[in-house]
């Protein structure tokens, strides 16, 4: 099977890039992480956590139309199966658990199931110029800052990822909601989960002006992530309940609470 193939994909893949695209701006991306300290946040146990992507399907994705949840299990099975150390399989199972902010979001934020456009799809560096290896590079002039400013944009040479500004969607918000809970996840993990769908960055090797050391040095793992991200994508279920506890066993491990706080 080939992956990531968006030509001939059903209409709403498309819109939801060519929103994105039109409002993840700078201002648009301050505005959205200052109003995600604001929330107030809720306590909920992991398994109902995952429970909650039953009701959602990535209108960004073209490969897979089962509920997400079956995405994150088969993820972390096909990990599993290659013997990843289990951090790596635990983070395979989170990996797309930030999808949960459409509990919280609106359709004019796009944080909601039926506008999604600031949860899902490949994200990109706001405040400089989108690379055009991005796809549906036809839709990049239809953001402002984008027109407005060059390849540095804002900031300054090998100032590192963690100092610039992504497109939101459920990387930054998941990985926020770790940065709020205790566990003892390594560094690898944290940014597996932020950065996975910068694909511009760890499959197109764009943004290389903004890298610092710790980017290169991880980009391995979140290459290596990506492999089970892509290919583990079958529309054929998983039975989750026979493999339930074997995953409560290892996040129990890392967290040592089942109530999460997102
Ligand atoms: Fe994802
Ligand atoms: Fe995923």
């Amino acid at each position: 099977m080939e992956y990531r193939n968006y030509e001939n994909v059903n209409s709403a893949v498309k819109e939801t890039y060519r929103k994105a695209r039109i409002n993840q701006t700078l201002e648009f991306n301050k505005n959205i992480r200052r109003e995600y300290e604001n929330r107030n946040k809720i306590l909920i146990d992991i398994i109902d956590a995952l429970n909650k992507l039953n009701n959602f399907i990535d209108k960004s994705d073209p490969d897979i139309e089962l509920p997400n949840i079956q995405h994150l299990f088969q993820s972390a099975e096909a990990s599993r199966n290659d013997n990843q150390p289990e951090w790596f399989q635990l983070i395979c199972l989170l990996h797309d658990l930030g999808k949960i902010m459409y509990m919280f979001g609106s359709d004019s934020t796009g944080t909601s199931i039926k506008e999604q456009w600031a949860i899902v799809g490949d994200t990109f560096i706001v405040g400089c110029k989108i690379p055009n290896t991005i796809v549906y590079s036809e839709y990049n002039s239809l953001n402002s800052d984008h027109n407005k400013y060059d390849e540095m944009g804002i900031y300054t040479k090998n100032c590192g990822l963690d100092n610039c500004i992504v497109s939101w969607g459920h990387d930054e918000f998941l990985y926020r909601t770790l940065l709020n809970n205790k566990h003892s996840l390594p560094e690898e993990a944290l940014y597996i989960v932020r950065y996975h769908s910068l694909y511009l960055w760890h499959d197109k090797n764009e943004y290389i002006q903004f890298e610092n050391k710790k980017d290169i040095k991880m980009k391995y793992w979140v290459k290596l992530f990506n492999k089970y991200d892509l290919y583990s994508k079958e529309n054929k279920k998983v039975n989750i309940e026979e493999i339930k506890g074997y995953y409560l066993n290892l996040y129990m491990k890392y967290f040592h609470n089942r109530k999460l706080c997102i």
